[in-house]
């Protein structure tokens, strides 16, 4: 229930998290993305290089020596899972292998003592940020449209686009089981759960490499969190008359039931909770996994991209915005892993995300906040090299192919280092989008990377995690809270 208990207490929380902030300036960074964008790497490397004082160039307040010292504090709230740093960097450095991705939220508080930047200030004691980061995975923002749509809208639309050509293979066995059910029969459980696995499975299988497809609601289907196999997430669309009561008990009335309850006791506390109280957000997207699953894969990106940023700027009437006290007044949508591809290269990734964010923010009609994009890899774990082909100099990418990874015949042991000629994007961003004359799947050779090996300088020292762009990420979301 939205009681007004609840939404006193988040206005009661903004007002208290305000008060604070004028005596102890305090951000809350949400980092968000759908699964394997590269939130859980991008955390890490963030926190490490502000923790061992990294190269950031870019990010001024480091760059100009006014950073004092960055540590981990307390996790603020008991109820929130705290994001397990340690774990992931000593797998990144020491294990040199990704780290366990975002299954569900997760906080990590720390705090950055500096100097301010201007001089009278500087006859003050130091400053110090606290600083939130927050890390829940955007599948979950993909619900906040199902608060406004009944059982009978939400399943018309969700079997519409099940029915769709494309999916016929993903949503095949769903769509069987589907034909079968009787909507006025009894309700029973095994049926009940065994249509919500299969249209589980088919959205799932929507997100896997080949198809990559983003837009697909329920947020908890694919990421259920903690909820995995509870009553609130046992249903599925059912082709129902919107307007028709059906008979008590029944299958139709069961599941519409589970569906509202999936949106009261899973939803909303969600946004009421965490969504609501961010100051920033980073959105990370694997824009070139997009652009490798073709033209309706990165059309796709682009639906999810508006309507996640709908999110963030939620219409006064609707639910979000009737109690949202705070406002986003940043946001960075950052395409990940552009160590993937040669230098030459990014200038063309971060034109195509510019363009994806642009359709996107006027799809949204989406004002007020300022939105910046960027080609980024948190962690680097290749080098730039040319070689010779044909007589021709190859830009190509060079770094240790994990194990099991291949390209053609070849499978990578995990151990040898790769020279990788990743092909090249378009330089005009609207042909990825083109079914006709577009960029065909699986044009773009991408393989999986280790972690770089920590180098050291001349006076032997361990350096930081080396990256691309993340001191552009850090003065764009936090550089202004640091003068
Ligand atoms: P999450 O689901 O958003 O938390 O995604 P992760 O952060 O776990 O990233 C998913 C995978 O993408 C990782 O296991 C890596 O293989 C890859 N990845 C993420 N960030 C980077 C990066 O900066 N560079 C490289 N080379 N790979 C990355």
């Amino acid at each position: 229930m939205t009681s007004i208990a609840d939404e006193a207490r988040l206005v009661f929380d903004n007002f208290t998290d305000r008060t604070a902030s004028i005596f102890n300036p305090h951000l809350r960074l949400g980092v968000t993305g759908l699964s394997r964008a590269g939130k859980t790497v991008f955390i890490t490397a963030l926190v490490h290089n502000l923790l061992s004082g990294g190269r950031l160039p870019l990010f001024r307040a480091q760059a100009n020596g006014r950073i004092l010292g960055a540590d981990l504090q307390e996790q603020p709230d008991d109820a929130v899972p705290r994001f397990q740093y340690e774990d992931h960097i000593r797998r990144i450095v020491e294990e040199r292998v990704w780290p366990e991705s975002t299954r569900a939220i997760s906080e990590l508080r720390l705090t950055i003592a500096f100097e301010s930047a201007e001089a009278w200030r500087r006859m003050l004691p130091g400053g110090k940020l606290t600083l939130d980061i927050v890390d829940y995975p955007g599948e979950w923002l993909l619900d906040l449209p199902l608060i406004d749509k009944d059982f009978a809208t939400f399943s018309a639309e969700a079997l519409e686009r099940a029915r769709l050509p494309s999916r016929q293979k993903e949503a095949g066995p769903f769509l069987a089981k589907l034909a079968t059910i009787d909507l006025d029969a009894p309700a029973d459980e095994v049926t009940a759960r065994d249509l919500s696995v299969l249209f589980a499975d088919y959205l799932k299988a929507c997100r896997a490499d080949t198809a990559a497809l983003s837009t697909l609601p329920p947020g908890r289907f694919l990421m259920p969190g903690d909820l995995d196999g509870s009553p609130a997430l046992t249903f599925a669309p059912l082709p129902v008359e919107k307007g028709k009561t059906y008979p008590k008990g029944s299958m139709a009335a069961h599941l519409s039931r589970r569906y509202e309850a999936y949106k009261t006791v899973v939803v909303k506390p969600f946004f009421r909770n965490h969504f609501a109280r961010l100051d920033r957000q980073i959105l990370l997207i694997d824009a070139l996994q997009a652009i490798n699953a073709g033209p309706e894969a990165v059309s796709d990106l682009e639906t999810a991209l508006t309507d996640i940023l709908a999110c963030f700027r939620p219409g006064r009437s609707s639910w979000l915005g009737s109690f949202l006290t705070r406002r986003i007044d940043r946001i960075l949508v950052a395409a990940t892993k552009a160590d993937h591809l040669h230098r030459e290269s990014h200038r063309r990734l971060e034109a195509i995300v510019r363009v994806m964010v642009d359709d996107a923010v006027a799809r949204a009609k989406f004002s007020g906040a300022k939105t910046e994009v960027l080609a980024m890899a948190a962690v680097r774990a290749t080098r730039e090299a040319t070689v010779k082909d044909d007589g021709e100099d190859l830009p190509v990418i060079v770094g240790i192919p994990a194990a099991g990874e291949t390209i053609g015949e070849r499978i990578f042991d995990g151990q040898s280092e790769t020279a990788v000629f990743p092909g090249d994007l378009p330089d005009d961003p609207r042909r990825l989008f083109d079914p006709v004359d577009g960029v065909a799947a699986g044009s773009l050779r991408f393989v999986r990377f280790r972690p770089p090996k920590l180098q050291h300088s001349p006076e032997g020292l361990t350096l930081s995690l080396p990256h691309i762009r993340l001191d552009r990420a850090l003065e764009f979301l936090l550089g202004d809270r640091l003068q």
